[in-house]
């Protein structure tokens, strides 16, 4: 039995991340599953301030926060930031401290990371309300600052569900079988993965309805505004995830409605849009529905 090629369990904000990093490293079986309802499942990531110091002795995780900061800085939701880049102060109190923060910012000058001590009168013109008497000096980290972790959750598991990751919220995992040493089925309180997938693949896809969706497919290659455009594999995932829809909706059979409601999330990530096309802000989405557009939807003579 074929089953998903990755299940993740739990969309905090690690798990969030690793979809989204996955799927944009071309992986393409991807499941995401929690337990509570998203973007906020009730996790540490649902309750977290979120506050990011880079600085580690560590290369390997300065790095990884450094490319956490990054990303969270690029992304948004719905225009709110998903990091605030207010910067990082740690203060010493005593001279072993302030040893420590020149040791601190020479490993994030290493990694790469801006970073300066500042004496007392700078840590107090950064954080007015700190003790002048106490502070002896400060680390000064201007990249460090505040993830909002909710939408950092949010942000991610939307792109990633654009890129055709399955995101079931809601969904407890109750056991992870295996056999041989290896993981066979991930059992849920919606069935088994496996179950489910195999329940998606029996929902009905009248011939019309294959050819409508490779016409779709098809256009998209034709398309002046595209370099390279979707693969028999894009057909495939888009009958997949119209199949998904139908039977959340109850019905055994794919609709156009349901082509059409995912075929942006399904294919758009597949185009590669041309170098002219892309210096006049077109985008893939308007490809897509276009695309939608043109293609007569089965059943009638007139395009959709
Ligand atoms: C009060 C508080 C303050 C914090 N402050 C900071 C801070 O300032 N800076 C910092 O870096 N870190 C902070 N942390 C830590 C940080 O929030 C966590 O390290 C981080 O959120 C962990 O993310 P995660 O995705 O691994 O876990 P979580 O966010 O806990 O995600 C795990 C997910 O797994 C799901 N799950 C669990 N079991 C199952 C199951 N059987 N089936 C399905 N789903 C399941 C849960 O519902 C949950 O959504 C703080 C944490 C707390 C609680």
């Amino acid at each position: 039995m074929v089953g998903p090629q990755v299940v993740i369990v739990g969309a905090g904000v690690v798990g969030a991340a690793l979809a989204d990093e996955l799927s944009a490293r071309g992986w393409n079986d991807i499941t995401l599953v929690d337990q509570g309802p998203l973007p906020e499942p009730g996790g540490s990531s649902s309750h977290a301030p979120g506050l990011v110091f880079q600085t580690s002795g560590s290369k390997t995780m300065a790095e990884l926060a450094r490319y956490t900061v990054e990303k969270l800085c690029s992304l948004d939701v719905a225009g709110e930031p998903c990091f605030l880049q207010v910067g990082g102060l740690e203060v010493a109190t005593s001279p072993a401290r302030v040893a420590e923060l020149h040791r601190r910012a020479a490993w994030a000058t290493a990694w790469g990371i801006e970073a300066r001590v500042v004496d007392t009168d700078e840590c107090l013109r950064l954080v007015p309300m700190l003790d002048r008497d106490r502070v002896l000096a400060g680390l000064h980290v201007p990249t460090d600052g505040l993830a909002k972790a909710v939408r950092a959750v949010q942000a991610q598991v939307e792109r990633a569900a654009s890129r055709g990751v399955r995101v079931l919220e809601r969904t407890e995992v109750l056991d992870i079988r295996t056999e041989d040493g290896k993981v066979s089925a991930v059992v849920t309180s919606a069935g088994e993965l496996q179950l489910l997938q195999q329940a998606v693949r029996a929902i009905h896809v009248d011939p019309q309805m294959q050819r409508y969706i490779v016409h779709i497919v098809g256009l998209t290659r034709d398309h002046p505004d595209v370099y390279l455009g979707a693969s028999p594999r894009g057909s495939l995932a888009l009958m997949r995830a119209a199949q998904a829809r139908a039977m959340l909706a109850g019905r055994d059979y794919v609709t156009p409605d349901d082509v059409k409601a995912l075929a942006t999330a399904a294919l758009a990530h597949r185009l590669i849009m041309s170098p002219e096309a892309r210096m006049r802000n077109a985008t893939a989405q308007a490809v897509i529905r276009g695309v939608l557009q043109e293609v007569p939807v089965p059943g009638s003579r007139v395009p959709a």
